[in-house]
């Protein structure tokens, strides 16, 4: 695609859920145009095994999934572009849409597949490990920690809601928190601390994760906050839950969005505050965080998007 290249249907971001839209705006003949980020085919791409997503009864790597949806999305013509998008135009129609490299796009239907990141750590062995004993989701990876021990990072209500879930397939869960206190609202405080099999290590920070990718996740080096020693402690697993971030940066002030930066979509659509612009997937959904209603939205986002398209002749 060159310079000042117009598009029917721009789709930013290439996880589930735009390429899920781009599979539905291809198959409407909106010739749709994938712009791909840094992250082809998106979080799922980090991960090994996903055992939930329907259609794969013995499970199906993260990475061969998404190129089975890109594959499904190129079948029907979509347009991919090895891009990032810097900045956007929404006061006016056609959408102006700026690149790192590909100068700028316009577009007359914009959707905003752009996801959310886990906060993470920031250690070498937490990127080294992930996916091999580090997980961001206890919801995706919890099953694979049957009658083992793991350590959950955070003090959060995500962090205690973890805890108590992971408890279903771990036989001990610790909670690694870098204060005294919980930040976890009362009753979510509450369940964890009544049970038996959650374990809290108070005034502590993971310094470093122990193992390598063949054995996996080993173990964890502690660090007090407060007297700053470190040991380490044996665990097989990691479960980072000290937040996400929705990518949204780009459009602040341009679209609405709640006090964390998760774009407001309005009840049971996908469309945003401009009319025109729909949102799917992570970055609208601060709740479920899962392929499938990615999916599930993307798939919403470029049939609304057709519909509209088609009552605006003269977009
Ligand atoms: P993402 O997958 O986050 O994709 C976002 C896309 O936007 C990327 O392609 C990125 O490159 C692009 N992008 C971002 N910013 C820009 C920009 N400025 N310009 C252009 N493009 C941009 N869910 C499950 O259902 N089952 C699982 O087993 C499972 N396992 C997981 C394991 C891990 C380690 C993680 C982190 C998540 C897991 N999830 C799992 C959650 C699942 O991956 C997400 O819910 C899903 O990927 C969200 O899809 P999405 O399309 O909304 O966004
Ligand atoms: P959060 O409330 O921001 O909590 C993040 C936790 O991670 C905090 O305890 C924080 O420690 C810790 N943390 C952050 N950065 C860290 C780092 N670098 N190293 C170690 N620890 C770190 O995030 P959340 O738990 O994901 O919740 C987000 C929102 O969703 C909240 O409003 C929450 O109430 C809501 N939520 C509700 C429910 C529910 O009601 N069932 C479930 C999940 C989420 P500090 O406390 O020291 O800052």
């Amino acid at each position: 695609m060159t310079q000042k290249q117009h598009a029917r249907v721009l789709i930013i971001g290439s996880g589930p859920a735009g390429l899920t839209a781009a599979i539905y705006a291809a198959r409407a003949e909106l010739d749709p145009v994938v712009i791909e980020g840094l992250q082809p085919g998106g979080q799922l791409t980090i991960t090994t095994e996903v055992e939930n997503f329907p259609g794969f009864p013995e499970g199906i790597m993260g990475p061969e999934l998404m190129q089975k949806v890109k594959a499904q999305a190129e079948r029907f013509g979509t347009g991919f572009i090895f891009d990032e998008v810097q900045e956007v135009e929404l006061g006016s129609r056609p959408f102006v849409v700026g690149t790192a490299s590909h100068g700028e796009l316009t577009c007359d239907a914009l959707i905003v597949a752009s996801g959310a990141s886990a906060r993470l750590l920031g250690l070498e062995s937490e990127k080294r490990l992930m996916g091999r004993g580090v997980s961001a989701c206890a919801t995706c990876d919890g099953f694979f920690f049957k009658d083992r021990e793991v350590v959950i990072v955070g003090g959060g209500d995500t962090a205690m809601e973890e805890a108590i879930f992971l408890t279903r397939f771990a036989s001990k869960v610790t909670v690694v928190h870098r204060r005294d206190e919980l930040r976890a609202s009362k009753i979510m405080q509450e369940r964890a601390m009544a049970n038996p099999k959650i374990h809290f290590v108070w005034n502590a920070v993971i310094d470093e994760i122990l193992g390598d990718e063949q054995s996996g996740v080993t173990g964890v080096r502690l660090k007090d906050t407060v007297t700053g020693e470190t040991r380490d402690m044996a665990t097989d697993g990691v479960f980072m839950a000290i937040g996400h971030k929705p990518n949204t940066e780009i459009f602040r002030g341009k679209l609405e969005m709640d006090e964390v930066g998760y774009i407001v979509t309005k009840p049971g659509t996908t469309a945003t505050s401009v009319e025109g612009v729909w949102a799917c997937g992570d970055v609208q959904d601060s709740y479920y965080r899962q392929a499938i209603t990615a999916a599930g939205t993307g798939c919403m986002a470029a049939i609304e998007a057709e519909r509209w398209l088609a009552e605006h002749e003269e977009v």
